[in-house]
């Protein structure tokens, strides 16, 4: 690939079309606003995955959907269809990302504060992307944290009964890292202060590139927490953009959010336009994106439950009411970084969950195609990472030191004009085998790392206590076969509830 395929391919992810593994093949991630799409915008997603892609959408971490394996010749016209139902692309790459929210206060029994409200503001605030760096924001209405928000965002927004707490520097990947918290108890109107307190640090050349954990890691919280906290009071006068599934009233007694297992994420054409369907005429008429990549239906009546059960068996899907919550995963074998095939250690993994009659919603398993861990791996109870060990070939390596800045955890330094890995900080991610231009750097074993323990919420009620942590590993570089005997004895055993 040369440097100016290498530019197109950068702006296209910004705008929402990211490459993958498949010759000339695209992923199309479509917005969602608040997290949840109508649905006519849903049967517009189902239709143009079917004429465009392989008849399937995914239902991801990033609480909106993606139709896979879109033709590059086609990835504009699926734009401009999607922008015909006023649906746009969503922001990829080192950009603001979509604000990820949970539900409205009126929806969630358990939402102390709104976080569609405050989600409308943020949205208003980041039209002003500053750039250069990836950011994320989530909102959470309860310290159940269902977004989890510590973790997966630079700036994480936790309701509570006097306000919202506020986290910086929750991310996943290579360099995992839990939030601090850096204010607490404040207004919607102060969140947006605070981000407007973050947007002015950053903008400093220093911290060009350089996500929320960078920042607080470098200052410590106590002088972060002072910038961040100067001048709340401010009032704002830019008039917040509206979420058009906003609920005006509580929701009435007897109705729930009816779940839909989609393991893998993965919903047919024909699937989406049936939950759409029963969103139109059974729920409030849209579907809410969660983070465990389970269809959601909120409004749905209790009387009607066995009828929709029958409805959704018509193609396939089941509610989620039993059984281990919804298996989730990135886009594993099909992403240009994955190693491992997650979906086919998934959807294995799910039949011996069945066949064990495991019955427990609140048992977690995630899987990520690579250290990156898009698929959240690090915060559930069991959890998967395609690993990879990379081999430095003397014969061919330059010492260019090319691999020396792709390395984002300094694990390669060059010796003697050759490159040397330090096996001790390395983190098995394949980001210097793809980056070297001469090949020198080869693919040696390759597996499963094996995590235990995550969380990405807390729950006071929950038995094993604790907040928001991240899994450990347990083992590495393991077979699909081993992952999957060891995912079992820890599933018979119990010690998921590390
Ligand atoms: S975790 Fe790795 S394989 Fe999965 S989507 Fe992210 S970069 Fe791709
Ligand atoms: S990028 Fe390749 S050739 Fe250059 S130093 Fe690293 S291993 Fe050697
Ligand atoms: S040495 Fe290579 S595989 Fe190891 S962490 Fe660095 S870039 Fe990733």
């Amino acid at each position: 690939m040369n440097k100016k395929q290498k530019i197109d391919l950068d702006q296209l992810k910004k705008g929402g079309m990211v490459k993958l593994n498949e010759k000339d093949m695209f992923s199309v991630w479509v917005r969602t606003v608040c997290c949840n799409m109508d649905a006519k915008k849903l049967q517009k997603v189902a239709d143009l995955a079917e004429k465009y892609g392989r008849g399937y959408v995914l239902f991801t971490t990033r609480q909106l959907p993606i139709i896979p394996f879109v033709h590059i010749d086609d990835v504009t016209t699926v734009k401009e269809e999607l922008e015909k139902v006023h649906l746009m692309l969503d922001r990829c790459g080192a950009r603001v990302r979509n604000t990820d929210v949970c539900y409205d206060a009126n929806i969630c029994s358990y939402a102390v504060t709104n976080p569609i409200s405050l989600g409308e503001k943020i949205d208003q605030f980041w039209k002003n992307d500053p750039g250069g760096r990836k950011i994320k924001t989530s909102i959470a209405g309860c310290s159940k944290q269902c977004t989890s928000p510590r973790v997966l965002s630079d700036i994480g927004f936790v309701g509570g009964e006097k306000g919202y707490d506020v986290y910086l520097g929750g991310r996943l990947g290579l360099k995992p890292n839990i939030g601090s918290m850096v204010a607490e108890s404040i207004s919607e109107e102060e969140c947006v202060s605070l981000l407007k307190n973050y947007v002015a640090l950053i903008r400093e050349e220093k911290w060009k590139g350089k996500r929320g954990a960078d920042v607080v890691n470098a200052l410590g919280v106590p002088a972060v927490k002072e910038i961040l906290n100067k001048n709340l009071g401010e009032k704002h006068s830019e008039k917040a953009f509206l979420c058009d599934t906003r609920q005006d009233n509580k929701i009435e007694d007897g109705k729930i959010i009816l779940r839909i297992r989609a393991t893998c994420g993965e919903v047919t054409s024909d699937q989406l336009r049936k939950i759409a369907d029963i969103a139109e005429n059974y729920g409030k008429g849209f579907v809410h994106f969660v983070l465990r990549g389970g269809p959601e239906i909120p409004g749905v009546d209790k009387s009607k439950i066995e009828e929709i059960r029958k409805k959704l068996a018509e193609v396939n899907l089941e509610i989620l009411d039993q059984g281990v919550d919804n298996l989730q995963t990135c886009f594993g074998a099909y992403c240009t970084n994955g190693i491992m095939d997650t979906q086919a250690l998934l959807k294995k993994l799910e039949k011996i969950i069945k066949k064990l009659g495991i019955n427990d919603l609140d048992i977690k398993i995630s899987a990520s195609g690579c250290p990156n861990s898009c698929g959240i791996s690090h915060l559930s109870d069991i959890g998967f990472l395609g690993v990879i060990y990379p081999i430095v070939n003397k014969k061919t390596c330059t010492g260019c030191e090319v691999c020396v800045k792709a390395c984002k955890v300094d694990a390669i330094s060059i010796q003697n004009k050759l490159a040397v890995i330090d096996y001790n900080k390395c983190v098995w991610c394949m980001d210097c085998i793809n980056a070297c231009p001469f090949d020198a750097i080869e693919k040696g074993k390759k597996g499963y790392s094996v995590l235990v323990g995550g969380r990405g919420g807390y729950s006071p009620n929950d038995q094993r206590g604790g907040e928001t942590k991240l899994g450990k590993v347990i083992k590495e570089f393991v077979s699909e076969d081993e992952a999957l005997e060891i995912a079992e004895e820890i599933l018979k055993n119990g010690k998921y509830k590390s």
